[in-house]
Order: structure tokens, then C-alpha cells, then sequence
């Protein structure tokens, strides 16, 4: 059983809901008040052993990476984060010094981005450090980007360069885009968004899925990061690029005017283009037409 067949599985049985306007299936969820107040909601947990391992990763760099994942859902949403709420279960065998070193982290961050260390939740057992965060934010006036406004014709951008995140730490260290996002949302029409967490091949696909439409990549116009040309393990440069996830760059898609401006502006770059929903594919520098790969980071069974 895969991680998507699951979330597939819990989002049918979890019931439609007028106080939750953007569920299960987005970046983050919408949750509205009574009042009508809109908030915006993201959990992610990560685990020792799986999304980092000691070394590379020092305490303070797992609490800042615990934290920056979430924000960067926000930033998927072009939300403005609010506040932080903090589950951690502490290894006993590291010791109490350990266990503030990765809240050093993580505070470093929220003040970083100027956000609220509003609770949390400390425990302590003889497993891996497990850390889960839950962010909290709020739509900008404009309201928030989805996964399911990508349009035919649309530009295809990302922010920044592509694969190799693992191999020099670079998951570990990033920057939320964050003020990226919040920039890109006040000057023009992002029409879908999703922040690069499993590999540009498997996210794109998800605004595809839930936009009902296509693409074709231009492989020539994708921004490789200089870390892929570190390995050689046997798959292609593009195949890495596309596959190895845990970028953090923002994917989106925009009007092929706002592109134009963006691109002047060096604020992203175009990569690609949505087409009607029969086709994914990238375009080879060679002019060969290939599936776009499905590939990326799942978690399995
Ligand atoms: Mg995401």
C-alpha cells in the first residue's frame, strides 16, 4: 500500500464540512470561524532515521527543519504564518541537553520568520527523535493559492533550482519561501501553487490531478542545482533533478503575460506549459518527446 492510496482512503471517509471550505488534498487546509475568520492549517511529522539522520544533522538543525517544512506549505498556499505548535517526542538516551538544542532550532526559525511559539507537547521514550509541527496561518486579502486552479495555456514556473537537496544538506537548511510567496501573490494571478517536497515529477502531478489538465516540460529550461552533479548512482541528470525532492521551491502556474513579467523580474522561471489533460510529458533537448516520471519520495508499507 502506497502513502497517496491511503490519503485517498481517509479523504472519502472524511465527510464534507461548511467550516472547512479547503480540505484533505492541499497543501494546507482552510478552516473558517463562525464569525467567518479563515485560518490556515499544516502538520507535518519528521522522523529520525527518515528525514534526517545524526550526523548530518545536528538537534538544532532537525528543530529548524521540523518547523521550515511546514512553512513551507504555507508558503504553497501564499498564506502568511501566524503561530507554531510543537509535538516532540525527545530520545531519553540523548539527554535534556539534546532536547533543547532542537527547540533552539526551531525557535531560531519561528523568530526568524516572526512567528508564535504558541504550545505544544513534550515527551520522552527510547525510539528516534520524532518531531510534529503544526503551523497556523492566515489568507492574504487575496484569499489563498490551491492546487486546482491550473489552466490551459498557463506558464509552468518554479522558483528556483532543482534535485541534489540531500547530498550536501541542503534539506536540512533551506529557506521557506515564504516571502517568495507572499510577493509573488500581491503583484500577480497565481493560479495553482505547491511547494517541491517529493520531486517536481510527482508534484506537478498533483496540481495536474487536481486541475483536471496536462503538461508539457521543456527538460532544457528546468534549473538543475549544481548539488545533482555530485552522485552519478546510475539515473539520468534530468531523472535526478526531477525525482529527488525535498527542494523546497515553489511550482506554480500563472498567465503567460504574468510569466513574461515574472521571468523579467527573475522572480521564477518558466519551465513548462499546462495543456489539455490527456498529455504529460516532457520535451528533451533533442526534441524527443518522454512520459513525465511519476517518480518521487512515497512512503510505503
Ligand atoms: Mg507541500
Amino acid at each position: 500500500v502506497h502513502e497517496f492510496d491511503l490519503i485517498a482512503r481517509i479523504r472519502q471517509a472524511a465527510s464534507d464540512d461548511p467550516r472547512v471550505p479547503l480540505g484533505i488534498g492541499d497543501d494546507a487546509a482552510v478552516i473558517r470561524s463562525a464569525a467567518g475568520g479563515e485560518v490556515v492549517a499544516a502538520v507535518d511529522t519528521l522522523m529520525e532515521g527518515v528525514d534526517f539522520t545524526f550526523p548530518p544533522a545536528t538537534p538544532e538543525l532537525a528543530g529548524r527543519k521540523a518547523l521550515a517544512v511546514n512553512l513551507s506549505d504555507l508558503a504553497a498556499m501564499a498564506a502568511r504564518p501566524l503561530a507554531a505548535l510543537v509535538a516532540a517526542v525527545f530520545p531519553k538516551r540523548r539527554g535534556a541537553e539534546f532536547a533543547g538544542r532542537v527547540m533552539d532550532g526551531c525557535l531560531a526559525l519561528a523568530k526568524e520568520f516572526n512567528i508564535a511559539l504558541a504550545g505544544g507537547d513534550t515527551n520522552t521514550w527510547d525510539g528516534p527523535l520524532v518531531l510534529s509541527v503544526t503551523v497556523l496561518g492566515e489568507p492574504t486579502a487575496r484569499g489563498v493559492v490551491r492546487r486546482d486552479g491550473a489552466q490551459v495555456g498557463d506558464a509552468i514556473m518554479v522558483t528556483g533550482p532543482l534535485g541534489g537537496s540531500l547530498l550536501r544538506g541542503r534539506h536540512l537548511r533551506f529557506t521557506p519561501r515564504v516571502h517568495e510567496a507572499l510577493a509573488l501573490h500581491d503583484r500577480f494571478d497565481l493560479h495553482a501553487m505547491i511547494d517541491v517536497s517529493d520531486g517536481v515529477g510527482s508534484d506537478l502531478q498533483h496540481i495536474l490531478d487536481a486541475s483536471d489538465v496536462g503538461a508539457v516540460l521543456d527538460a532544457a529550461a528546468i534549473p538543475i542545482h549544481p548539488d545533482v552533479q555530485l552522485t552519478d548512482d546510475g539515473r539520468g541528470l534530468l531523472d535526478r533533478t526531477l525525482s529527488d525532492g525535498e527542494d523546497f521551491e515553489l511550482l506554480f502556474t500563472v498567465s503567460p503575460d504574468d510569466a513574461r513579467r515574472i521571468e523579467q523580474a527573475s522572480l521564477a522561471v518558466r519551465i513548462g506549459e499546462i495543456v489539455e489533460a490527456d498529455t504529460r510529458e516532457i520535451v528533451m533537448p533533442d526534441g524527443a518527446h518522454i512520459a513525465l516520471p511519476r517518480g518521487g519520495w512515497q512512503h510505503r508499507f
